[in-house]
């Protein structure tokens, strides 16, 4: 038999891939399936940066391009860091990278060695602790559950980190949950970071703009500025313009760590793809109204899909502070289903007697809750919570 490396071994593929990849198969079988799993926008990439690819191909711009991206899209980017975020970066403290999961990939690969800690909130991101163990890190999982909003406490980070402790994670607005730490929340995370000068941080963006208030964003560099020189912020295209395929994440962060996700991404994928080096340029640079537009039908649907979940027994959600996610509390529901034991039976059973198909908390380290994604047409999301509303009984 062909022996795997230990390092493949360790990990596990992407769960909410999976259950995508399953509800598509089902529904192309003929089956008729609500896809809920989706961490992606339901709506098309906007005209303009489609456009701007389409431009971009015709005028042969289809070669190499620098590794760490082409100069005029890290300047796009360095303009968005300052117009947005008042964050101020060099050209040497910006790498484009294929997707926001590469950003973290090459960090992980950059800074960790075999026994090196990275403190991961739980609920977390399905990829972080993978992409901690494929570089040789040891994920330290830190437990914060629905009385906390899922954020964790300062007091929690503070027990959590060790000698070892290399990098701490922060993702806000988060995924799977929808919670944004405040500002206050963050002050007290960095309070305890300043205490620890060997960790890194990684403030992780990606859903910047999707966030329901009106208040302007804030991560812990624009909260503790003398944080920045050991935070790498991570952002990209995907979520904001729904731009999940084209593959562009980018990060900002220290010289020397840039420089060397720079190397590993020199020795692995080299450059994202120039065309949509293109699209993501024309993206940040481009009319932003477009984010509005989505911004707006996804409270909508927040707003319905909280309030119905609510209704059926054994289902608690949370509002959320933002992200296309919702994340309710499901124990109740497994509970009430005999054939039913936890909430991977639950998922199993949903796909297989609703037609409805979400992703099991577990998947993302809390047992007895379900992430639900509302990027998907309001009918579809009302079909689904009839459906679970009819299993639940
Ligand atoms: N970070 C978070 C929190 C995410 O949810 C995702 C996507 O699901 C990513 C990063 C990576 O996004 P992408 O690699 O598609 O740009």
């Amino acid at each position: 038999s062909i022996k795997l490396s230990a390092r493949v071994q360790a990990v596990k593929p992407s769960a909410t891939l999976a259950i995508t990849a399953r509800a598509k198969a089902l529904k192309a079988a003929g089956k008729d399936v609500i896809g809920l799993g989706a961490g992606e926008p339901d709506f098309d990439t906007p005209a303009h940066i489609k456009e701007a690819a389409i431009a971009a191909i015709n005028r042969g711009f289809t070669k190499y391009t620098p590794v760490d991206g082409t100069p005029e899209l890290k300047q796009a980017i360095i303009a968005k860091f300052e117009r947005e975020n008042q964050l101020h970066f060099t050209a040497d403290q910006i790498l484009v990278s294929c997707g926001g999961k590469q950003s973290f990939y090459n960090l992980a690969q950059a800074v960790l060695d075999p026994g090196d800690e990275v403190v991961i909130p739980a609920p977390y991101w399905v990829s972080y602790p993978d992409m901690a163990l494929l570089a040789g890190g040891v994920p330290v999982l830190v437990d914060a559950g629905a009385e906390q909003r899922f954020k964790i406490r300062a007091e929690q980070l503070a027990a959590a980190i060790t000698d070892k402790t290399r990098l701490v994670v922060i993702n806000s607005p988060s995924n799977p949950t929808g919670m944004a730490y405040t500002s206050a929340e963050l002050e007290a995370l960095g309070a305890v970071l300043r205490a620890h000068p060997q960790c890194l941080i990684a403030t992780d963006d990606m859903y910047e703009h999707i966030r329901w208030s009106d208040a302007p964003f804030v991560n812990i560099v624009n909260v503790c500025p003398d944080l920045a020189p050991r935070t790498l912020v991570l952002n990209g295209v995907s979520k904001a313009y729904s731009m999940t395929g084209w593959r562009i994440g980018y990060a900002g962060g220290p010289e020397t760590v840039i420089r060397a996700m720079k190397k590993i991404q020199s020795q692995s994928t080299s450059n994202p793809t120039s065309i949509s080096q293109v699209a993501a340029q024309m993206a940040l640079e481009g009319p932003q109204d477009c984010i509005a537009t989505m911004l707006a039908a996804f409270k909508e649907r927040h707003d319905m899909v909280v309030e119905r979940l609510n209704q059926i027994p054994g289902i608690e959600c949370l509002a959320t502070d933002g992200t296309f996610y919702v994340f309710p509390r499901v124990q109740g529901l497994i509970d009430r289903l005999d054939a039913v034991a936890n909430d991977l039976e639950l998922a199993e059973h949903l796909i297989e007697h609703a037609g409805v198909a979400l992703v099991p908390g577990s998947a993302f380290g809390l047992e007895g809750y379900a992430r639900i994604s509302i990027a998907t047409s309001r009918d579809n999301l009302e079909r689904a919570l009839d459906r679970i509303a009819a299993v639940a009984g």
